[in-house]
């Protein structure tokens, strides 16, 4: 039977501390029918160790990236050096999570830009999807990605556009993350964008750590959780949970070739 694929989690985090280690949640969302897992980097010196965790389970896969409110620099030649022996591995599928964060203050745009187009060029020299990490920054991303149309696939991971921005993400080839944020009460205007569009484009998430699904907003998130975000995908498109769990894991095989 088709399980429930987590593209986007965080396996190694500061907010698991002891209680959670990387074995125990993998265990946890293997037995709750989720049997796929994408642990997402979000700096450089994340990458060999998330690297290292997948090898040990063939149904886990890392993703490289910095994430961008960590871009301070942009890698050196030996880092890069570094990453492409890590995409030697069967389990590093993707990269990312990188990309646009305008949302706080302090950022430098033209930084950000730079290395997200780094991380761009070697997703596409590695003919390797790309994690896209976009926080009120679409205008600029747009800008990018069409710079790069037909050469590069991936996905914008917790979407949190409008329609028209997710419409336009489809069109350059990018499908669309959805995790716990769907079951928030003021999100209304994305739960309309995961009825809108088609169902081809999305993918489930749950970005844990973080964002956990009513009612356990506010507590540490985990893997298992995909179910939950699962049954309401699920309600919202009149579909069964079998049918959601099918055709989000195809559609995440469809772009993380490396997973199928
Ligand atoms: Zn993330």
């Amino acid at each position: 039977m088709v399980g429930l694929f987590d593209t986007h989690c965080h396996l190694v985090d500061g907010l698991y501390k002891k209680e959670w280690s990387p074995e125990d949640l993998i265990k946890e969302s293997f037995s709750q029918g989720v049997n796929r897992l994408m642990t997402v980097s979000c700096s450089y010196e994340e990458t060999s160790n998330l690297v290292e965790i997948a090898t040990r389970y063939p149904e886990v896969y890392a993703s490289l990236g910095v994430h961008p409110n960590n871009a301070k620099r942009i890698m050196s030649s030996d880092e890069l050096n570094q990453w492409y022996l890590l995409t030697e591995h069967s389990s590093t599928a993707a990269i990312g999570e990188c990309g646009l964060d305008y949302h706080y203050d302090g950022f430098d745009k033209d930084l950000q830009k730079k290395v997200f187009i780094q991380q761009i060029e070697f997703a596409i020299s590695q003919k390797l999807p790309l994690i896209i990490h976009c926080r009120d920054a679409f205008d600029d991303l747009f800008k990018i990605l069409e710079h790069f149309e037909g050469k590069i696939a991936g996905v914008i991971h917790c979407f949190s556009g409008t329609l028209k921005q997710a419409r336009k993400a489809i069109s350059l080839g990018f499908k669309l993350g959805f995790g716990g944020i769907i079951t928030f009460a003021n999100a209304g205007e994305l739960r309309e964008i995961v009825t809108s569009i088609p169902v081809s484009s999305i993918l489930l998430e749950t970005d844990s750590p973080y964002l956990s699904p009513v009612p356990y907003r506010g507590t540490v998130n985990r893997p298992s959780k995909v179910k939950i975000v699962a049954n309401k995908v699920a309600s919202l498109r009149k579909l069964s949970l079998q049918d959601v769990t099918s055709i989000t894991t195809a559609n995440a095989f469809e772009l993380f070739t490396k997973c199928r």
